[in-house]
């Protein structure tokens, strides 16, 4: 398999992808370790995995590089995934005791009634490369502490960053019996699903997560699925800064090139401050350096996966032909590497690909609304229900809209963010289950109830 640079299509490295024996192989090895490996008490692995988090930090530099390399991450975001990734770890560490020990729910005349929460035994986490570390410890650090042994494929676009994270959960003292990454490209991805695996933890597209979920069914073993959105915005008339507004709402949706799960990919603006949003909006797009993922400046690198070009051009013309106007952008960069320029179009509409199918990229299409009714029906006109967002001076206008949209996840004067004290979970074709919160630790155990008499 050869890893890619992004940026200039140069071979990075050509490295060997498993077999099916050898996945096969890890199985069997993860599968042994796992038992012991519960067995010790939490407190260890808690420290294990603090000490995973300290070597994190002091390999900031080497491991935000990789990343930059592999898979085009301006070298500052890389950097500020990393460390935000280290704040998922201090979540899961400081709630682990609460969620995962023994609760007694009922003690009386001799009775007692318990939960205790044991590890599903070994999972399969089958990842996405956009932000490996976020997405990984959503999965393998809550499985992890909780007791279960975990096979874990890191996308093909994230393969040296997955091989970086296993070194350094070894060195932690995580046993090479307990956690392994299985490397390859889809294929390795469905020798897993074949596997008798205990619990399948999925980040990626809607196709292969609803591939992954029918294909594993009639295991009955839990399945979990974070898969992508179509995350719109609505900004109201009433806000007091439009240009503030206009700025954070570029921000959410160019960062990371557009390519996250919660990228804003649609915005609808009240009629009454439209032009002046738009105006704010590409004033701040024409800010974002694009260039070298590896400069300090850069704010735009390019995109992942060269496929995603021919998809942009589609949504461009597309959108072009149903009578939107190009502000900005609207075609690739013409030099090696997959670059794409920062591409606003607005006077958009529903019939378009833009205002309906993911975009992945740093592309956006903008849309005039006459009041919250219409925004509430077209933010719903989507088969995805990540996040959305309402940016608007009442609190009360806030809560009404945000209640009536059907998604996991909804901000009020905030957008694209992700937080470990709250569920993140989709609705429609954006998921199955939660991760984070207390949620996502207890979602790696299954409750054994314990009736006693004595
Ligand atoms: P893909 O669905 O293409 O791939 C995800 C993972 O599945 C990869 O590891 C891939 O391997 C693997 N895979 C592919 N085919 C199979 C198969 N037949 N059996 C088992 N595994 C398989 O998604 P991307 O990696 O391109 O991720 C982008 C998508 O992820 C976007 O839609 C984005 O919105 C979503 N996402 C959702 C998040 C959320 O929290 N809701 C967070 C991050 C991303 P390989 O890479 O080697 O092909």
């Amino acid at each position: 398999m050869q890893i890619l640079n992004p940026a200039t299509n140069e071979v990075l490295q050509e490295i060997a992808e498993d077999s099916r024996a050898q996945i096969t192989e890890k199985y069997e090895k993860v599968k042994a370790g796992q038992k012991s490996w519960a067995a010790r008490p939490l407190s260890e692995r808690i420290d294990i995995i603090s000490k995973y988090a300290e070597l994190v930090k002091d390999n900031l530099e080497d491991l935000a590089k990789t990343l930059t390399l592999e898979m085009g991450k301006p070298i500052r975001q890389s950097r500020n995934e990393i460390n935000g990734a280290g704040g998922r770890i201090r979540f899961f560490l400081a709630n682990a005791e609460k969620y995962l020990s023994e609760e007694e729910m009922f003690s009386d005349g001799g009775m007692r009634e318990v939960i205790r929460y044991e590890p599903l035994g070994v999972i399969g986490n089958i990842s996405a490369w956009n932000y490996p570390y976020n997405v990984g410890y959503n999965v393998f650090i809550p499985a992890l502490l909780a007791g279960n042994s975990v096979l874990y494929k890191p996308s093909e676009f994230a393969t040296l960053t997955g091989l970086k994270i296993r070194e350094l959960l070894w060195k932690a003292g995580v046993p090479e019996n307990v956690f392994e990454c299985v490397i390859g490209t889809g294929q390795a991805g469905q020798t897993l699903l074949d596997l008798p695996l205990d619990g399948y933890f999925f980040t990626g597209s809607y196709k292969t997560g609803k591939y992954i979920a029918e294909n594993v069914a009639n295991k009955l073993v839990p399945v979990q699925l974070e898969l992508g959105g179509k995350d719109p915005v609505y900004v109201c008339d009433d806000i007091p800064d439009v240009k503030s507004a206009a700025q954070g709402i570029a921000d959410g949706a160019f960062y990371n090139n557009g390519q996250s799960c919660c990228a804003v990919e649609r915005i609808y603006v009240h009629e009454k401050i439209y032009d002046a949003f738009v105006q704010h909006f590409t004033d701040e797009v024409k800010t974002f350096v694009c260039g070298d993922p590896l400069s300090e400046e850069t704010y735009n690198g390019p995109l992942t996966r060269s496929a995603q070009l021919d998809f942009l051009d589609m949504q461009v013309k597309d959108a072009l032909d149903k009578g939107a106007k190009l502000l900005l952008g609207g075609k690739r960069l013409e030099k090696a590497g997959n670059w794409y320029e920062n591409t606003v179009l607005i006077d958009a509409n529903h019939e378009m690909s833009l205002m309906k199918e993911e975009s992945f990229g740093p592309i956006i299409g903008l849309m005039k609304v006459s009041g919250d009714a219409e925004a509430i029906n077209l933010m719903n006109d989507t088969e995805y229900g990540l996040t959305a967002a309402v940016y608007t001076a009442d609190a009360n206008r806030a809560d009404a809209i945000s209640t009536q949209l059907h998604v996991g996840t909804v901000y009020w004067n905030c957008c694209d963010r992700v937080s470990p004290n709250v569920p993140w979970t989709g609705r429609g074709n954006s998921g199955l289950g939660s991760t984070l919160s207390y949620q996502g630790i207890r979602a790696f155990t299954q409750p054994k109830a314990y009736q006693m008499r004595s």
